[in-house]
């Protein structure tokens, strides 16, 4: 099934709702979303396109996004989403990487993105949209919508490169409708009056769970100053009732935080789902504070999209359960559609307790990494997904996520949990972020090492010694400490340890992995 079916039966079903708005302003109803999707598929493909060609976007959130990416669907082409952010040697990496021939960004990004036609041997053209180019586009007449199997690759999704290249996971038609299906299993349904609010890049998390919204025909709305605070979260809540968002924790932390929020109506709001990266329980206990029960976590990666296990709302509002405060610092449950296991170096399952590798395996599982052989073997060896992170499930199935492996620290001989040390030190209310890292130490391999954005008053390192005597093993806790304003984090607010450790220029590498 071609994922652009979504939008061409919502526009009859659904002919006058509204389909995609900015702030309060209806953009296009579903009627006219599908006329324009359908016209500029009809325009892309006169550009030369033919199905399985791809299609690069890399805009700003903004409902021309949606209207380019479902219209290369419909004309059977490969969209490529990129994340705006990006530097752009990293955009000319993606773009030849994937072979893109046509660019569709806007005009904010044309400075980067244009002189790339030139350097990019792939890339035939770049196009601005909104603009004239665009229009001619959407004024040409409908075309039929292009017959799409299930493996037939839709989102060459690049991950997001905390470990070196991207690498482009390629997701198929069938991987992405059945991420869209376990999200009604497992986050909860979507009724037609519902919406859900792009408050984080499209080309990430907000891009896949826009989906299911959009098989349903409830409205994509983006928020009109592009990003997102409580002032303006309660001004959308005026208009749009049944709102879900994806955000990275970082943001839902900061909007918990924010006092336009505090016993503010948010009867609105459905669904925040969070995830991508730790949520620290310290955040959380706040942002159910401020929210209520209306915070879902998930763990997933781009190559098994947004999938891999879930911590529902339920679970959330669970607060009697006797292990509710360890849950809450762990992912959840395998998501319904998946296999998921724990797994020692030669792939040998681990029983519960342990900590491995996890893996998994199920029809969401991207189809390999686009161009890359030997990584996707590498990657999806004996039929499961290699994630790279470590974890531990408990006795129920529920699963603990440690850290990904090459974060591990190895320090006289004994495996230390960054995550561990983090929720031990975010406990300090004098810490507003803190990360975790490996230092070379020649007499123990690696010495625990933290860095702390401190909070007013800033606590002193002694007090932070005496937060993690309280809490974790003697050997766990940090030897030294370094306050600093803010953490280096990549696009989609992940933090970036790899950075961290290179900030330390004596010894080798900490790890070579
Ligand atoms: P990406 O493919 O860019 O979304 O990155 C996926 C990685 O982010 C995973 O392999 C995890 O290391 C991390 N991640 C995703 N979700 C979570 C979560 N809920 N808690 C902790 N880490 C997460």
């Amino acid at each position: 099934m071609n994922l652009a079916t979504w939008v061409e039966r919502n526009g009859r079903r659904r002919r006058d709702a509204p389909a995609l708005a900015v702030g309060d302003e209806v953009h296009a109803t579903w009627a006219q979303f599908a006329e324009r999707v359908a016209a500029a598929a009809t325009g892309l493909r006169d550009r030369g396109l033919a199905p399985g060609d791809r299609v690069a976007i890399l805009m700003r959130n903004r409902p021309e996004y949606l209207e380019a990416q479902f219209a290369a669907w419909h004309a059977g082409l490969i969209a490529v989403p990129v994340n705006a952010r990006l530097h752009r040697e990293e955009i000319a990496y993606v773009l030849g990487h994937s072979g893109t021939s046509l660019v569709l960004t806007d005009e904010e990004h044309l400075d980067d993105v244009g002189p790339l036609q030139e350097s990019v041997e792939s890339v035939r053209s770049v196009l601005v949209v909104p603009g004239p180019g665009w229009d001619a586009l959407l004024g040409a007449d409908a075309m039929p919508l292009v017959d799409r199997a299930a493996d037939d690759p839709a989102w060459l999704f690049y991950t997001s490169g905390t470990t070196g290249r991207p690498k482009g996971a390629t997701l198929t038609h069938g991987n992405l409708l059945m991420a869209s299906l376990s999200y009604y299993a497992d986050i909860g349904p979507v009724a037609e009056e519902d919406c859900v609010l792009h408050a984080a890049p499209l080309s990430h998390g907000s891009g896949l769970y826009g989906l299911p919204h959009v098989a349903k025909g409830a409205a994509s709305v983006f928020p009109a100053s592009g990003a997102l605070d409580g002032p303006e979260l309660l001004t959308l809540l005026a208009r749009w009732r049944g709102m879900s968002f994806f955000a990275a924790p970082i943001m839902v932390t900061r909007l918990a935080g924010d006092p336009a929020l505090a016993g503010a109506d948010l009867s609105g709001l459905k669904t925040i789902i969070y995830g991508g990266a730790p949520m620290y329980l310290a955040d959380l206990e706040q942002a159910l504070e401020t929210f209520g029960p209306r915070l879902a976590q998930i763990y997933g990666q781009g190559e098994t999209p947004m999938t891999i296990t879930g911590l529902s709302m339920a679970d959330h509002a669970d607060r009697d359960h006797p292990r509710w405060r360890a849950r809450m610092q762990g992912v959840g449950f395998p998501r319904t559609d998946v296999e998921v296991r724990v797994v020692d170096l030669d792939d040998g399952e681990l029983p519960p307790g342990e900590a491995g590798e996890v893996v998994v395996r199920g029809r969401v599982v991207m189809a390999g990494y686009w161009d890359q052989p030997e990584e996707t073997a590498e990657t999806m060896r004996g039929g499961w997904l290699h994630t790279g992170d470590v974890g531990s499930f408990d006795d129920d199935g529920f699963l603990t996520l440690h850290d990904r492996s090459k974060d591990l620290i190895i320090s006289g001989g004994m495996n230390i949990y960054p995550r561990e040390v983090e929720e031990a030190l975010m406990t300090h209310p004098g810490v507003r972020s803190v990360a975790v890292v490996g230092r070379y130490d020649p007499e123990w391999g690696e010495a625990v090492v933290a860095f702390v954005v401190p909070d007013d008053p800033a606590p002193t390192a002694a007090d932070l010694d005496r937060t993690c005597l309280d809490r974790i093993a003697r050997y766990k806790r940090p030897k030294e400490y370094h306050f600093v304003e803010a953490l280096p984090t990549n696009n989609y607010g992940k933090v970036l340890k790899r950075e961290l450790r290179q900030r330390f220029t004596d010894g080798p590498p900490p790890q070579q992995r």
